[in-house]
């Protein structure tokens, strides 16, 4: 995986570059909670579930099929849940919000370690990786993350997640302009 920070970067350089005027502190919370959820499968390592397995870690939680619904149904739920004067464009909403939750599969078939992630779930069971992978993998442990690994990790995000995110952004408002 790449760290959180990693993932809630890329969900929030996506929303302010695409998004900035559905961009408020209540759904930049929620697409960075979007970016990161995929993980929440790590618990299946508790429950005994090989990593090989398609119930394991980068399994059907880091497959398009699932980060797409993940985020349809969110911003279902959050567009209903919005009072009616708020201001808002619900399409887009669901679509920041979708592209928040695929950008963590996408973003761990570049990272270097583990075992690739099962894109095509259910069609089909194969790990993938991109032929590419410059970002280093994150540790799974918060503790073993306070390390020189760490440290090594959060570099090459930032070189590798941060400055295309920091672009993407500016590249938005020239355009926009
Ligand atoms: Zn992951």
């Amino acid at each position: 995986m790449a760290s959180i920070f990693g993932h809630i970067a890329a969900a929030a350089a996506i929303g302010q570059a695409g998004f900035p005027r559905e961009a408020r502190p209540v759904t930049f919370f929620i697409a960075g909670c979007l970016a990161c959820a995929p993980d929440l499968d790590v618990i299946a390592f508790r429950f005994g579930v090989p990593y090989s397995s398609q119930w394991g870690h980068r399994g059907w939680t880091h497959s398009l099929l699932f980060t797409i619904v993940l985020g349809v149904v969110t911003a279902l739920i959050f567009n209903a849940l919005q009072p009616k004067n708020v201001s808002r464009r619900p399409l887009l909403i669901t679509l920041w919000f979708v592209l928040s939750a695929v950008s963590h599969p996408l973003l761990d078939i570049l990272t270097n370690g583990g075992r690739g992630c099962a894109l095509w779930w259910p069609f089909s069971l194969d790990r993938i990786f991109f032929p590419w992978h410059p970002i280093l993998v994150s540790p799974l442990g918060a503790g073993a993350f306070f390390s020189e690994w760490g440290l090594r990790v959060l570099a090459s995000e930032l070189i590798w997640i941060g400055l295309p995110g920091v672009g993407l952004v500016l590249l938005s408002r020239v355009f926009r302009v």
